[in-house]
């Protein structure tokens, strides 16, 4: 391990060089829509002006080492059309979604000015087990396996009808891997094509977990100040020129990450830690 930090220049020579590697997948950011709003200049900094520091320092190094930027859907923001290709263009609405922005076009610029085989992966919202609990979705797999073995009553959720394309992260982040073993670098969406309310995640949790919809409140101190209603991708792109599709249905992915949550909870009962479990006073964060 290497430990890097985005806003020092210096750090992430020493890991370019140290590490000489083949393939850089970047995906080092400050990724929390809401604390952009909080921390504008750090996100901007990290987020956005951490991608000419390393490329940079890839391109004085090595500019044939291969790189991956993870964009983001977020960069849409309330663009209208309903789906969302890589010819759609940007309408970004938070400090996280404009540094993003940034970032795309700097991959783009060093891929054109200085032929480095630079990429921007596009993903959509993408889930399993590891997921932060800062998300909506862990936060009701984690809030319902809780409540299905009495540790908690209720959960409190936001929005409820806004909607979301969520594939499953591990085929993403071979997907990733995909993008960097072409010929040449591109820009590609993964997403699933399909959306899903927040409510039919809730709905298909509770399901899983055993517990009435009742336990589940939406609650307006969660709503965000300017949310995205709706978010799908078409990831046609990816499936003709990658090879890439996705697997797994939203049924599973709740399934999946329902399940594990129980058997952590159970675990923990027993006495096993979970450290990326052991949270503050939840209901001081902000989503
Ligand atoms: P995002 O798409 O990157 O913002 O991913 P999130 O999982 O954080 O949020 C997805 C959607 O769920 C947004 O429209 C949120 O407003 C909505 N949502 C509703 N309740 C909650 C909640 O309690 N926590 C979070 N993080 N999002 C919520």
């Amino acid at each position: 391990m290497i430990p890097v930090e985005m806003t020092d220049v210096e750090s992430l020579s020493h890991a370019v060089r140290n590490s000489d590697p083949h393939e850089v997948y970047h995906l080092a950011a400050q990724s929390y829509v809401s604390v952009s709003f909080d921390q504008p200049l750090y996100t901007y900094d990290t987020t956005g002006l951490g991608v000419i520091r390393i490329l940079d320092e890839m391109r004085k190094f090595n500019p044939k080492i291969k790189f991956y930027h993870a964009s983001s859907s977020e960069m849409y923001g309330i663009e209208k059309s309903k789906i969302k290709n890589e010819k759609t263009s940007f309408h970004p609405v938070s400090p996280y979604a404009i540094a993003r922005v940034l970032g795309y076009w700097t991959v783009n610029m060093y891929r054109n000015r200085y032929d480095m085989y630079a990429t921007n992966g596009i993903l959509f919202n993408h889930e399993s087990p590891i997921r932060g609990v800062e998300f909506v979705t862990r936060k009701i797999s984690n809030g319902v396996a809780k409540i299905s073995l009495g540790l908690e009553k209720t959960l409190k959720l936001g929005n409820l009808s806004a909607k979301r394309d969520w594939g499953y992260a591990p085929e993403y982040v071979e997907g990733m891997w995909k993008m960097l073993q072409q010929k040449k670098s591109d820009d590609y969406i993964l997403a699933t094509n399909r959306v899903h309310s927040i409510k039919d995640f809730v709905n298909e949790a509770c399901k899983v977990a055993g517990i009435s919809i009742s336990k589940i409140e939406s609650s307006k101190e969660n709503f965000r100040p300017f949310d995205v209603q709706y978010m799908r991708g078409d990831y046609t792109k990816a499936r003709k020129k990658i090879g890439w599709k996705p697997k797994t249905s939203l049924k599973n992915i709740v399934k999946i990450m329902v399940e594990e949550d129980i058997s952590r909870w159970n675990r923990w009962l027993k006495g096993e830690q979970f450290p990326w479990d052991v949270t503050p006073d939840r209901r001081s964060v902000k989503i």
